[in-house]
């Protein structure tokens, strides 16, 4: 075995075997190291959506876009701002050139892809596209990885379903497309059975993918071989040194060393220090998420930003697991006839607006009112219509739910707020505002539902609004939200070719980074679905292309 390779990743994260493969398809040696016993990351676990630009799949069915359409928009939602580095107007520009180019060498390297039909970017702003700019897998049978199938990390959807179909299917009971979709999803489940395929889908099937044609190309792949340095000679970074069975080994990197090694967001010690009011306890990102490697690069002298950013995300913590594992709720605070209210029964937020929003609003309100966790309050037409916590429509649910006090019940609000500890006058008001709103066909206070993307994640099926609907029918129910993550976003500062930055602004030669381990180029902002992987697979793209040409 080799330990001497042209290029070393660290981390087997989004853009780490796509970078492989670049630096493959130029003939150079590539190491993949990945920490844990599986490969994929939280990529894997994701839905492994892309956001990207002006992609392929939008020219092919007439969808407009434009590199020019693109960064007024990425202006506009990301903007310019000092302490936001990751996300300068020469990056930003970069990200619009460089992700439809990543898409397009990923497809010539056998990857299969496709657009969800319909995932409006999240932001009323110029420049935004209703249609989306998603781009994800196709399902993949990772049956054919051979003996690297065990060694892939799981996803988080076990069934053969595309993300559209998935979202369809808590409808089969309302709807003749959710019928159609889980009928398909049923036969295609039998089928791919039948003929001994074990197709998968959403980050899994991406990373699957990865790994498929990285293993056919040639890239050496180990597991259980977490970085603990990486190695600098005359100011560059020339390797890294693993501990493989108590002992340290020294890999020599000639082109460059990627960092992809994901966020921080399982390190309580950086959550408590970066992000005061979160815990890792409500993260979904894998158990690598320990950011090491970003102290590691600060350690040699990487300028580090943004590191209180992070994809927020509302979660639940149903009983059943000790500890609790948290489900998302994002979707579920967007439908008709639900309100969140922090720890008083006050409304504070707009509920439909993107998970990383409503992460942000969570933590701001808390720093005025006591909001972590906030409740999600709810009517009984609610409970009937819409799935909750992971759990289908209707009232009953697990035994433990009520017993242990995850979902509240009263037949009043004012018994409700009691049971939750909140003031019955505060929620009474709140939910009579709220109501009031509702009848009237506009959110005053937070403008729940003027927005594209509020209306695609409320419930298109619902008569009045997509996702205003009143709460007077008792019995009235509430579960706690936590102000949860998918992942971290701060990190060191690259530039434009994905190169690692000084705090002088110089490149520290040899050392590239991506992914959450970078600070992002969404800077504060969300533009859409898809606004980390996205970004991870494209500057593992540059960095290797920078490192090839760097070589020439
Ligand atoms: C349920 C869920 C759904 C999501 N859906 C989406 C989505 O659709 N689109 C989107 O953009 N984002 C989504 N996210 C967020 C997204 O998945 C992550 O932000 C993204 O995958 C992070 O990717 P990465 O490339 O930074 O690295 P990761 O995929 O996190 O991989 C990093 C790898 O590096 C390894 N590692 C860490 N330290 C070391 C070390 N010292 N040595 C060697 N290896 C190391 C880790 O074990 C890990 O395997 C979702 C997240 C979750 C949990």
């Amino acid at each position: 075995m080799s330990d001497s390779f042209d290029f070393v990743v660290v981390g087997s994260g989004g853009g780490s075997m796509c970078a492989a493969l670049v630096l493959r398809a130029a003939g150079k040696s590539v190491l993949v190291l990945e920490k844990t016993d599986l490969v994929g990351g939280t990529t894997a676990i994701s839905g492994g959506v892309m956001w990207i630009p002006n992609n392929r799949f939008m020219k092919s069915e007439g969808l407009q876009d434009s590199p020019e359409q693109a960064i007024a928009y990425m202006d506009a939602v990301v903007g310019d701002h000092d302490d936001t580095p990751g996300a300068s107007r020469a990056r930003r520009l970069a990200y619009v050139e460089e992700a439809p180019a990543m898409i397009d060498f990923l497809v010539s390297q056998g990857i299969q892809l496709r657009r969800i039909p319909s995932w409006p970017d999240y932001c009323n702003a110029p420049g935004q596209s209703v249609p989306g700019r998603t781009v994800v897998s196709q399902l993949f049978d990772i049956n054919q990885l051979g003996e690297w199938k065990s060694r892939l990390r799981p996803g988080f959807l076990p069934l053969p379903a595309n993300l559209d179909e998935a979202m369809e299917l808590p409808n089969f009971k309302r709807s003749w497309t959710g019928k159609k979709v889980l009928a398909r999803v049923i036969g295609r489940t039998i089928v791919s059975k039948l003929r001994g395929k074990h197709l998968t889908t959403a980050g899994q099937a991406l990373q699957g993918q990865m790994l498929h044609a990285a293993i056919r190309a040639g890239v050496e792949i180990r597991t259980g071989a977490g970085v603990k340095r990486l190695l600098l000679e005359g100011g560059r970074v020339t390797g890294v040194v693993i501990e493989k069975d108590s002992a340290e080994q020294h890999i020599t990197a000639r082109s460059g060393v990627l960092v992809n090694a994901g966020g921080f967001a399982r390190n309580q010690r950086m959550v408590e220090r970066y992000i005061p009011g979160t815990s890792t306890q409500w993260s979904l990102t894998g158990p690598g998420d320990t950011g090491e490697m970003i102290e590691e690069a600060a350690r040699l002298g990487a300028a580090t930003a943004q590191m209180d950013e992070r994809i927020g995300n509302p979660m639940a913590l149903p009983p059943g697991e000790t500890p609790a594992q948290p489900v998302v709720v994002h979707g579920d605070l967007a439908k008709p006839h639900s309100i969140v209210v922090d720890q008083a029964g006050a409304r504070y937020m707009r509920e439909s607006n993107s998970y990383v929003a409503v992460g942000q609003a969570m933590l701001k309100h808390n720093r005025q009112a006591p909001a972590i966790p906030s409740w999600l309050v709810m009517d009984s037409r609610y409970l009937d219509t819409y799935m909750l916590a992971g759990s289908m429509p209707g009232r009953k649910k697990p035994k433990t739910w009520y017993e242990e006090g995850f979902l509240k019940q009263a037949d009043t609000l004012e018994a409700l707020a009691a049971a939750c500890g909140m003031e019955p006058a505060t929620l009474r008001t709140s939910v009579e505002r709220f109501n009031g709103f509702v009848r009237g066909g506009h959110d005053g206070d937070f403008h729940r539902g003027d927005h594209a993307y509020d209306r695609w994640l409320g419930d298109p099926l619902s008569q009045q609004s997509p996702t205003l609907g009143t709460l007077e029918q008792g019995p009235f129910f509430a579960i706690r939200v936590y102000p949860g993550d998918v992942s971290t976003l701060g990190g060191l500062v690259t530039d434009e070719h994905a190169r690692v930055l000084r705090e002088d602004g110089s490149a520290i030669p040899g050392l590239y980074a991506t992914g959450t381990s970078a600070a992002s180029v969404m800077g504060r902002g969300c533009p859409g679905a898809g606004a980390s992987i996205g970004p991870s697979f494209t500057w593992g793209y540059v960095a290797a292309k920078h490192a090839v040409q760097a070589d020439q």
